[in-house]
């Protein structure tokens, strides 16, 4: 398990940061269309920490589709990390952020 591990590893960095958030954006738009994306308050139930956008938008007064929406598609994490390495994001938590091989 432990070389299993280690070799999931390797294979993860040596993955382009682009082509991981590109995926990340296909497979949760896909998501999205075909069976809807969890509410903050669910993914906070599940243990999921949100990104700082995520939290702004869970306060916010905008309704239920809003909340149910892939808020880190819009921000500037997406449009950086989809088209180079080693992108200037640095906030908490951010699935944009955590797929750069820093
Ligand atoms: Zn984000």
């Amino acid at each position: 398990m432990e070389r299993l591990a280690e070799r999931a590893e390797a294979v993860s960095m040596a993955t382009p940061a682009s082509v991981k958030a590109k995926l990340y954006s296909r497979l949760v738009n896909e998501q999205a269309q075909s069976w809807g994306l969890a509410t903050f308050t669910e993914l906070i139930q599940r243990g999921v920490d949100l990104c700082v956008f995520e939290k702004l938008v869970q306060i916010a007064p905008v309704g239920e589709p809003i909340k149910r929406s892939n808020i880190c598609r819009v921000c500037h994490a997406r449009i950086l990390a989809e088209r180079m390495e080693n992108a200037p994001i640095y906030w908490p938590h951010c699935p944009y952020v955590q797929f750069q091989n820093r």
